[in-house]
């Protein structure tokens, strides 16, 4: 049913508030969506109207398995924050939306399904390693100077001992079965090409824990297929998960997606931005009495430009230029001068 029209997702894991990065990973995924526009509008630019003429969709998931360090309060701060920027969101919490629930945490029986399929399909396994073995293949890999710490012992375990086990209730994982030789490659939008050797460098990955709590990659590349996302649109650190996400993606069958990391935003002193920098999420500023049209305009010329040298951009002028081609691979430099010279505008 779905027509081909852009489906973007942005993702933010609950574990503390909207941070810088966030909120323009945020933004560009709304402009993605809604560009490029025709026509004009009335009043005050609704993105909304946009999307509806490009028929996109801007999906907002929330990424809490890890149930140690997500909390209600930090989603529902985001949420008012996204709100805050007036970019609202098509399918998600509030909303709803095709997809079942857009909560990880609200999603298991989601994941353990595809391990199912997957087992059938021949693509997973169950391995019945302790923790102790697996310390011990870790150590032994280190020594071999191997970066795949899992030496496939479960891979091609005979049937009827596997069944057996699993009947006796003996505790195990779920690993994907890596074939061999592969190469995953990735045109990224930003970055360019970028390929692994799968084998060599990752193995068999676990996809559920003995526990039968998913891992992270493995929910997000079920979710990604679900949901039917076009483009992802995140930040670099996500690239090398990319690898694990996107042999998933393919073993259940599923058209890859598109994929967008932006590099770093850093603080004056050319590090990391983080707290220790001062005000670094939206929420701070938003107390500080900051338009968030300022805002907007401030995290839009973050890491991209139209070509020109233009800084002062309406929302209308920015859904009309944006440009994912046009976002910089080298990392963009945090400056609370030009936020506040834009807020003065
Ligand atoms: N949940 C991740 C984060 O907040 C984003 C992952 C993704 O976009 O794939 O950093």
């Amino acid at each position: 049913e779905r027509d081909g029209s852009p489906r973007m997702r942005f993702a933010p894991s609950p574990t503390g508030s909207l941070h810088v990065g966030g909120a323009r990973t945020a933004l560009r995924v709304s402009s993605v969506v809604f560009s490029p526009v025709s026509g004009t509008c009335c009043g005050r630019y609704n993105w909304l109207v946009a999307r509806q003429e490009q028929n996109g969709k801007f999906l907002l998931r929330i990424e809490d398995t890890d149930l140690a360090r997500s909390t209600r309060e930090s989603e529902e701060s985001m949420l008012a924050d996204l709100e805050w920027l007036g970019l609202d969101w098509d399918e998600g919490p509030g909303v709803g939306g095709p997809c079942g629930s857009y909560r990880q945490s609200e999603r298991s029986h989601i994941y353990k399904e595809a391990t199912d399929f997957l087992v059938r399909a021949g693509h997973a396994y169950p391995c019945f390693c302790t923790e102790e073995e697996l310390e011990t293949k870790r150590i032994a890999a280190k020594m071999a100077g191997s970066q795949v710490a899992y030496d496939g012992t479960w891979r091609g375990a005979d049937a009827d001992e596997v069944q057996r086990l699993l009947e006796s209730n003996t505790p195990h994982t779920y690993r994907f079965r890596t074939p061999k030789g592969k190469i995953v490659r990735v045109d990224d939008r930003v970055r360019g090409h970028v390929e692994w050797d799968v084998q060599a460098t990752i193995g068999d990955f676990i996809l559920l824990r003995s526990n039968g709590v998913p891992v992270y990659n493995f929910c997000v590349a079920v979710d990604d297929a679900l949901m039917g996302v076009t483009t992802v649109v995140r930040a670099e650190e996500h690239l090398t998960n990319t690898v694990r996400q996107l042999l998933v993606l393919e073993a259940l069958g599923f058209k890859e997606p598109s994929y967008a990391h932006a590099s770093l935003i850093l603080g004056s002193d050319k590090s990391k931005l983080s707290k220790r920098h001062g005000a670094t999420s939206c929420g701070q500023f938003r107390e500080r009495g900051y338009l968030p049209d300022a805002m907007i305009n401030y995290l839009a010329l973050l890491g991209w430009n139209d070509g020109t040298d233009k800084e002062v951009y309406s929302r209308e002028e920015l859904i009309k230029s944006f440009d994912l081609s046009r976002v910089t691979a080298s990392p963009a430099m945090f400056d609370d001068a030009k936020l506040r010279w834009l807020n003065g505008q």
